[in-house]
C-alpha cells in the first residue's frame, strides 16, 4: 500500500536518514494524496504501463504509480537517495531504480529493456530547474512515449499551452504544441509540497501527436525561424530573422516570403501560428 503521500510519513523518512534538501536539485517532495490521484488518473495509467519517473525523491509517486501500472522505472540523480528509495519501495517488486542524471540517461535503452521498444508514459513531479530539458529531450530525440504528465511551474505550465495573443506565447508554445495536445489537469499550491516552493506550480499532461499537426519540409529551418522571432520579441519579424545568427537569408529573402505568406511586413513573430511558421519556413526553404 502506498504510505508517503502525507506530511508525518515523510517527516519521518527525512529524520530516520537524516535528509537534507538538495536546492540544486530542486527538492520539493510532493506530501497530498488528493494531488497525487489527480497525476495518476490524467495519466490514464493502465496494469499493461511502463512508467518512466523522474526523479522519484524519497519513492512517494513512485508507489502510487508502481500499485497502477505493470512496471516503474524510476531515474534519481541524488545518490543521498537512492538507500532511502531501496526502503521505501523495498516491498515492491515492479519498481527499478536507476541512479544516475535523466539528462544523461539513454531512455530508448530503458524502452526496449523493459516494455519491448513499445511507448512509455512519462509520469514526474519534475526538478523545475531542467524541465525546457527535459521535455523537449523526450520530443526531439524521437523516444517512444505516448504521454508526458508531470508537475511543472505554473507559468510554464502557461507557456506550454498557450496561443498567439498571449504574453506567455514563445517558443515553447510552438514546441510543446508541435509534439504533442497540452491539457492543463490541475493548479497546485506550495503548501503541497515539502519543502514550500516558492513558485505556483501546475501538472500539465502532453499527449503526443500520432501524426504531426503540421506538415513543414524542414522542421529544423522551422524551429529556427521559431527562436530567432521570439529572441527578439518586440522587433519585427523580418528584423529579427534579419539579425539572427542561425539564420543567412537577405532582408529580400525575408521580405519577398513574408509578402508570399500573405503576412504584413511589419508583422511580429508572436502573431503567428505553428501553420504560419510552418508556411513561413516551406517558403523559405523553396
Ligand atoms: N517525485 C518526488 C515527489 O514528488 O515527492 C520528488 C520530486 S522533486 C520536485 C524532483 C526530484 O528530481 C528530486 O528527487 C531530485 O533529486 C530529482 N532530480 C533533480 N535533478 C535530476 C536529474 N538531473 N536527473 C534525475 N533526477 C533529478
Amino acid at each position: 500500500m502506498a504510505d508517503l503521500g502525507n506530511p508525518q510519513n515523510t517527516i519521518d523518512i527525512l529524520q530516520k536518514y537524516n535528509f537534507h534538501f538538495q536546492k540544486k536539485y530542486g527538492q520539493n517532495f510532493l506530501i497530498d494524496t488528493h494531488v497525487l490521484d489527480k497525476i495518476i488518473s490524467a495519466a490514464n495509467i493502465t496494469a499493461d504501463d511502463c512508467i518512466l519517473e523522474i526523479g522519484p525523491g524519497i519513492g512517494t509517486m513512485t508507489q502510487y504509480l508502481a500499485e497502477h501500472a505493470a512496471k516503474v522505472i524510476a531515474v534519481e540523480i541524488d545518490d543521498k537517495l537512492i538507500p532511502i528509495l531501496n526502503d521505501t519501495l523495498n516491498n515492491y517488486n515492479n519498481i527499478e531504480i536507476i541512479h544516475n542524471d535523466i539528462l544523461k540517461t539513454d531512455i530508448q535503452s530503458i524502452a526496449d529493456k523493459y516494455n519491448n521498444g513499445k511507448p512509455l508514459k512519462v509520469v514526474a513531479n519534475l526538478p523545475y530547474y531542467i524541465t525546457t530539458p527535459i521535455i523537449m529531450g523526450l520530443f526531439e530525440k524521437q523516444i517512444p512515449i505516448d504521454s508526458i504528465t508531470v508537475m511543472v511551474q505554473k507559468e510554464v505550465a502557461e507557456r506550454m499551452r498557450t496561443c498567439p495573443g498571449s504574453k506567455d506565447y514563445g517558443a515553447l508554445s510552438l514546441a510543446v504544441q508541435f509534439y504533442s495536445e497540452p491539457y492543463l489537469v490541475a493548479n497546485v499550491p506550495p503548501n503541497c509540497f515539502m519543502p514550500r516552493p516558492n513558485v505556483g506550480s501546475a501538472v500539465i499532461r502532453l499527449t503526443k501527436h500520432k501524426t504531426s499537426p503540421v506538415n513543414v519540409k524542414d522542421k529544423e529551418l522551422m524551429f529556427s525561424l521559431i527562436r530567432a522571432a521570439f529572441n527578439q520579441r518586440r522587433k519585427t519579424l523580418a528584423n529579427a530573422l534579419n539579425n539572427s545568427s542561425e539564420l543567412s537569408f537577405t532582408k529580400e529573402e525575408i521580405s519577398a516570403a513574408l509578402e508570399n505568406c500573405g503576412f504584413n511586413c511589419n508583422i511580429r513573430g508572436e502573431a503567428l501560428t505553428l501553420n504560419d511558421f510552418a508556411k513561413l519556413s516551406d517558403n523559405l526553404k523553396r
